[in-house]
């Protein structure tokens, strides 16, 4: 049994609810590895009591928090610092208590595109279609348009979510190739001949009767398919899609680099990314199924 203790570091999640969150299994497994004395704990806080428990961070103190569902913007009003990607995003996933002060980053983006580059997928002067406008998508929408893909087809169920993030990263990135196209059969299957990478950053694919969101035939060895959801980690499109010749990418890489980098920005050691993958994967075969979803209030 660890032990506690006066100096032991606390850092934490914060998200409502909180269910079987991977993230303290991670970290906790991370301090350790590194001997470090500190503790991970998920926090269920209801939307109603957000700001207190942000401005209890310093107090308590909380030396780093995560922050998830259904917090991720809100959270960004009771903040010291925001990073420049985070302000971007218009979301914040990762706290860092430092000199007394709460600094805000979003590692989600950058977690998206290391995942990729582990797995052999470059963006730089590629075609990307991605599927989704919510915090997720938006995330990785920007760090795409700040790695030189060639363009970004946006789709998403209600379009005006997509519209308003094409216009949001067209005053953003001017030069970037942006287009809205409609998240129904015929549409995805026009564009998807002219795209490289398509990215599932919807939450369709978490329960167990979503439907598939794409016209999977058109799917081919030419493409590169990444889907964010990673419960369960082989999701129907994943496996459509490797049943077309395409290659795949699932949401375990995403989900460990982006907690990799918050792990890096907390401590300044470096995440044993290989053994947390390998009890992530445990873990994923234990707890297949998603937790149930968020309450709307
Ligand atoms: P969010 O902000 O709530 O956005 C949800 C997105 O899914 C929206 O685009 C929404 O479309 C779409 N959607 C939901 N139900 C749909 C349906 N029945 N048909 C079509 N589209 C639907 O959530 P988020 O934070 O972006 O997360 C999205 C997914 O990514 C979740 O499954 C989450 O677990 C996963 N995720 C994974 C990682 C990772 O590390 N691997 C990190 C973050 C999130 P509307 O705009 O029309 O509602």
């Amino acid at each position: 049994m660890p032990s506690f203790h006066g100096q032991t570091k606390l850092y934490g999640i914060f998200g409502y609810p909180i269910g079987h969150s991977l993230s303290p299994l991670m970290h906790d497994m991370a301090f350790a590895y590194h001997g470090l004395d500190a503790v991970y704990l998920p926090f269920a806080i209801h939307p109603a009591q957000l700001e207190v428990a942000v401005k209890s961070i310093a107090a308590l103190p909380i030396h780093g928090v995560n922050v998830t569902i259904p917090h991720k913007q809100a959270v960004m009003a009771w903040l010291d610092e925001v990073s420049p990607e985070a302000h971007m995003i218009g979301a914040v996933n990762t706290i860092h208590l430092r000199g007394g002060r709460l600094h805000g980053y979003n590692t989600d983006g950058i977690g998206f595109l290391r995942s990729l580059d582990e797995a052999g997928g470059q963006v730089e002067d590629r075609t990307v279609m991605l599927l989704g406008a919510g915090g997720a998508a938006r995330a990785i929408a920007v760090q795409l348009c700040l790695s030189s893909i060639r363009r970004l087809y946006l789709a998403n169920r209600t379009p005006t979510r997509a519209e308003g993030l094409a216009a949001f990263l067209k005053q953003n990135f001017p030069y970037a190739d942006i287009s809205v196209i409609t998240m129904g059969e015929s549409s995805l299957a026009t564009h998807l001949p002219y795209t490289d990478i398509v990215v599932n950053a919807t939450s369709i694919g978490m329960h167990a009767h979503d439907p598939m969101i794409l016209p999977s035939t058109e799917l081919g060895p030419r493409h590169l398919v990444c889907d964010i959801v990673y419960r369960p980690l082989h999701t129907l499109l994943l496996r459509a899609a490797q049943r077309q010749g395409a290659r795949t990418v699932d949401g375990l890489g995403m989900l460990l680099h982006q907690g990799a980098q918050a792990f890096e920005i907390w401590t300044a050691h470096t995440f044993p990314t290989t053994l947390i993958r390998e009890r992530l994967l445990l873990a994923l075969a234990e707890q297949p199924t998603a937790s149930p979803p968020p309450h709307k209030e």
